[in-house]
């Protein structure tokens, strides 16, 4: 095979016989892989984009990697999205086709758009049926580093999903800069059970060791016992969002399989929302690992991480990756000097997105002057540089009282309280106060959940007096997205 795109995938143009992926039962060889993605992208056209079916299956890997090779721009979808939201992304992405495993069976809104169904095997003679692979046609040459490799559509918290285009070069520049933190090499072997369809199990997860050369090993759906089993086996690297590192943490005391393999493990990583200290602590207390958070967004990929070389701490994403121009400004836009000072993370760098799909106004939005992107995110940087996020500056900053309060530390201490199972913060408004602040609780015991009282004086004597909450809910969960992040906006209107 020659060599398209050398500088993304080398052991995947060199098609090397080592393993590169397994789902289940399943596994491909760098070999395999190639072949497979190589025989599809002979039948798609550069430029082109294409919607892919993200299911957790090798199938969703041969696709994307069949679009990288093509240069066509891959749409990942979301299987459990369907209605309105679909037919948003797809009449705005306008995909020439769908790529699908053979078995899935797609929703109605997707019955109008061109199906192709992706095999895992390179065809060894000619194709019998329309589903099977085509004869391969040669690959289009190498597209531009600044081409679109992926639009991945954010998940419309803040609104209706908007594509990030991602240009091939963002992708580069992020995984090398992991690798440079991580120390991530072709030696690793990744664990995770992350959806394939944003940007932590896709890019990350999935590309992520195929650029290094390494192995993934996807569990499809994550499980403790997954994890405790592949990395018992050998897997060196775990990736995870803070719900499946509080189900650990959780699982710890009473696990000593689990604790053993965790604490093999070269490196536990967490990311796509904040990792409270409370289960970082209990993770390093019965493993005696740290785990390193890393932090970005769709549309920069990754900001900053924790050094596999450095020593993590808890409730910090560490320092900006290589390559990363990263500051923090208050409301005027000026960067702000001192330590513990809070502004907006402002980043700037090869890694950003190139705009959002046909939305040049919201493009225009999201960038300041001189080119850095606006996360709407809030941190300080501690003395020694460290970023310590408060919280996104639309759901996670109440003002109460002249106080600007960040949500983030008043939910950590709550999850300190050994009656608090989960704990999300928000602001409602207060004739007095200008926001009030609200603790959303779900105990361990619903039958004896922690007085209101008592929770305020908790976070009271821990924190300061002006942040402690003057309304407890108690909720049976918590509502989440599919990496976790608690749905702030939902809070309240059930
Ligand atoms: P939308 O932008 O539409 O709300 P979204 O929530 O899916 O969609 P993403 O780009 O997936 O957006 O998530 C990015 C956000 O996740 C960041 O802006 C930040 O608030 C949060 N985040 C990611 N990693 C971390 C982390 N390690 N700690 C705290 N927050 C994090």
């Amino acid at each position: 095979m020659s060599s398209p795109h050398p500088e993304l995938f080398p052991d995947l143009v060199a098609g090397v016989e080592r393993p590169a992926l397994r789902f289940g039962e399943r596994s491909l060889t760098y070999a395999e892989l190639a072949a497979a993605a190589g025989s599809l992208a002979a039948r798609l056209d550069g430029g082109r984009r294409v919607a892919v079916w993200a299911t957790p299956t090798v199938e969703t890997a041969v696709a994307v990697l069949a679009a990288l090779l093509a240069g066509a721009p891959a749409v990942p979808l979301n299987p459990k999205v369907g209605g309105q939201e679909l037919e948003h992304i797809l009449t705005d992405s306008r995909p020439v086709a769908v790529l699908a495993a053979q078995e899935a069976e797609l929703p109605g809104p997707l019955a109008e758009w061109t199906r192709i169904d992706v095999a895992t095997e390179a065809p060894t003679s000619a194709p019998s049926s329309a589903s099977a692979p085509a004869p391969s046609r040669p690959l289009p040459p190498e597209p531009d580093p600044d081409a679109p490799a992926l639009v991945v559509y954010t998940s419309g918290t803040t609104g209706p999903p908007k594509g990030a285009v991602l240009p091939r070069r963002a992708l580069a520049a992020t995984l090398d800069a992991l690798a440079d933190a991580w120390q991530w090499t072709a030696e690793d072997v990744l664990v995770h059970g992350l959806p394939l369809f944003h940007v932590h199990g896709l890019i990350l997860g999935l590309l992520g060791p195929l650029r290094r050369g390494g192995e993934l090993r996807h569990l499809g759906r994550f499980s403790v016992e997954g994890v405790t089993r592949e990395l018992a086996a050998g897997a060196t690297m775990l990736f995870g969002v803070p719900t499946m590192y509080r189900r650990i943490a959780e699982a710890l005391p009473a696990d000593r399989a689990l604790a053993k393999a965790l604490a093999g493990a070269r490196l536990l990583v967490s990311g796509s929302a904040a990792l409270p200290v409370h289960d970082h602590d209990r993770i390093t207390a019965a493993t005696g690992c740290r785990v390193i958070e890393r932090y970005g967004l769709t549309e920069t990929l990754m900001n900053t991480s924790a050094r596999a070389d450095a020593r993590p701490r808890a409730g910090t994403v560490g320092v900006p990756l290589r390559g990363v121009e990263l500051r923090l400004v208050d409301g005027t836009g000026a960067p702000i000097a001192g330590p513990d000072e809070v502004g907006e993370i402002q980043v700037r760098g090869p890694h950003l997105f190139t705009g959002y799909l046909n939305r040049p106004d919201a493009t225009a939005e999201a960038f300041t002057d001189d080119g850095f992107f606006r996360t709407g995110d809030m941190a300080a940087h501690d003395r020694d540089g460290y970023v310590r996020i408060v919280g996104r500056k639309a759901t996670d900053l109440i003002s109460s009282g002249g106080h600007e309060i960040g949500a983030g530390e008043i939910e950590n201490t709550l999850l300190d309280h050994p009656g608090v199972r989960e704990a999300a913060v928000t602001g409602e408004p207060d004739p007095d106060l200008g926001q009030r602040i609200v603790a959303w609780i779900v105990p361990y015991d619903p039958a004896r959940p922690p007085g209101e009282r008592e929770l305020a004086d908790h976070v009271a004597t821990r924190l300061a007096p002006h942040k402690r909450p003057r309304a407890v809910r108690y909720v049976g969960e918590l509502p989440r997205d599919d990496m976790g992040k608690v749905m702030k906006r939902s809070l309240g209107q059930a």
